[in-house]
């Protein structure tokens, strides 16, 4: 009976674990690596087991950190269900498409480049054809009806309260007359999360894989009530000046949250008739999910849509979905346009920004985290030019950030969500957070809940069945790790030099001085 961590392991994203016993071999998640340019080169590597041998995925929720590399599975071979949610499910209908999608382009743009420098053309990691062979192979599940999926393996889900849909499965695994329980969480939600249940608690089991992407860090906590105080303010200050309202927001989720606070401020009479634009045909498609599954709801959004009839059907809400309809918005003012990506590196949100971001009438809100190296980061980092689309635009607009739509639980959030299980039989897994983020967690694990906890690297292997019963284990030393491949890559470097050159030309005018600082960066190749 073994583990292996191929993905997620010293860094956050590529969730990938794979879990063998005498009878069956199965992964949990599938994801793919995001972030830096070193980092996504892992999803063109092999995959470190034969696709072809897995009988099956359990899917924790739809991200595509922890799904984006199903097509590639099947494309080398993998012909298994792939266990989810029914939500989950549905989400993947239209999030692997797009991936693929968002692949095909990525992978066009650089053999053009590849062309003129010379260089042999790359493949995409997989194409639309292979998302289709994936979906096709997806079979919905319900939360808390146990099924067994190979001999020796009893799974259920339970609700992880991170986006719809989502869970953290448990698993009990058989194997020469031994049994272990295993529990793997996802991502886990923060409690009072817009739209979705506070997630499940867990009381005991002999091993435990736990996310750890806020493992070092305490948000500012936000209740609800200051949460939508702030949206008002923000709203209110933005009509004042006349401008529009930007809202970058990730099409999962984080689109049908602010909707949802949007909704109830409009019933309150909090802002005034705004016209609210949703402007990305994925977050559109991803509405129309949560709008099939209601009884995913908690108790305030099932009291906002039986006051309103329905949590995105509204008369001051629009969804947009033609190229035409969102360049027509740029001649509108006075509107509020949400659309993806969240952290502004792709999508029609850039669009947005090049039109709109040099103006000190408009408003630009930030609600959610902002990875290094990317330009929501850049801007909210106090940038006063940017580059976008090979232009530089200056930043004029008002930048705001709004706390308290995270998807995650804190550290203190792991924590209390960790505070109802009482025994770790055998050991906890921290995967799914930068180093520091592991490290950190590991040591909080063992100080505080008196878990033997550890931070796997990176293709570890653990055999279950010889991990001792926890209190004659000897406690592991905190392994720290090495230093991740993750945040500021050199490409992220070159970009900020680049903005940094551009901007002493044209500040500084003084030919020698120029001729000078040039040199000497110059002198260094
Ligand atoms: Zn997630
Ligand atoms: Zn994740």
């Amino acid at each position: 009976m073994k583990i292996s961590f191929h993905g997620a392991a010293g860094c956050v994203t590529g969730s990938n674990y794979l879990v063998e016993t005498d009878k069956c071999r199965f992964l949990v998640d599938c994801g793919m690596f995001q972030g830096s340019k070193t980092l996504k080169e892992h999803n063109y590597r092999k995959f470190a087991y034969d696709p072809a041998s897995i009988d099956f995925v359990l899917v924790t929720h739809a991200h595509i950190d922890h799904t984006g590399l199903l097509p590639k599975l099947v494309k080398h071979g993998f012909k298994g269900p792939i266990y989810a949610t029914e939500p989950t499910v549905d989400l993947l209908r239209h999030l692997l498409p797009d991936s693929a999608h968002i692949q095909e382009i990525e992978v066009f743009q650089k053999n053009h480049r590849n062309e003129r420098k010379g260089l042999p053309p790359i493949e995409p990691i997989y194409q639309e054809e292979d998302a289709t062979k994936a979906i096709a192979l997806l079979k919905g599940l319900k939360r808390y009806e146990s099924f067994v999926p190979a001999e020796g393996c009893k799974v259920t889900y339970h609700n992880a309260g991170h986006v719809l849909g989502s869970s953290f499965i448990e698993i009990i695994l058989e194997e020469a007359g031994e049994t272990r329980k295993i529990v793997f969480s996802g991502d886990i939600g923060e409690d009072d999360h817009p739209i979705v249940h506070d997630p499940d608690r867990i009381k005991e089991t002999d091993f435990l894989v736990v996310e750890s992407t806020y493992g070092n860090r305490n948000r500012e906590e936000v209740s609800k009530e200051q949460r939508l105080a702030r949206l008002a303010e923000v709203f209110k200050d933005a009509e004042k000046r006349g401008g529009k309202i930007i809202i970058p927001a990730f099409a999962l989720e984080r689109t049908q949250d602010l909707l949802h606070d949007i909704l109830i401020l409009k019933e309150r009479n909090a802002i005034s008739d705004i016209q609210v634009v949703v402007d990305s045909p994925l977050a559109n498609a991803i509405t129309k999910v949560f709008v099939k599954y209601p009884e995913s709801y908690d108790e305030d959004a099932s009291e906002i849509m039986s006051k309103m009839g329905n949590l995105f059907d509204h008369s001051d809400f629009r969804f947009t979905s033609s190229a035409e309809d969102s360049k027509a918005l740029n001649n509108e003012s006075n509107i509020v346009i949400m659309s993806a990506s969240g952290m502004c590196d792709a999508g029609r949100i850039k669009h947005h920004l090049k039109h709109n971001l040099w103006n000190p009438a408009n408003t630009v809100v930030f609600v959610g985290y902002q990875a290094e190296g990317t330009l929501g980061r850049l801007i909210t980092q106090g940038a006063k030019t940017v580059r976008i689309h090979g232009e530089e635009v200056s930043v004029g607009a008002k930048i705001e950030q709004i706390h308290g739509y995270s998807g995650h639980a804190d550290q203190n959030g792991l924590l209390k969500w960790l505070s109802s299980l009482k025994e770790v039989r055998r050991e906890v897994f921290v995967v799914h957070g930068e180093p520091d983020a592991a490290e950190e967690f590991v040591n909080q694990l063992t100080e505080k809940c008196g878990f033997v906890a550890y931070a796997p690297r990176m293709n570890e292997e653990f055999d279950l069945l010889s991990v001792a019963e926890a209190p004659v284990a000897a406690v592991k030393p905190v392994v720290v790790v090495q230093k991740p491949e993750a945040g500021v890559d050199s490409y992220n470097l070159y970009a900020d030099l680049m903005l940094k050159l551009a901007e002493f030309m044209r500040k500084n005018k003084d030919e020698a001085q120029r001729r000078e600082k040039l040199g000497k960066i110059l002198s260094q190749f």
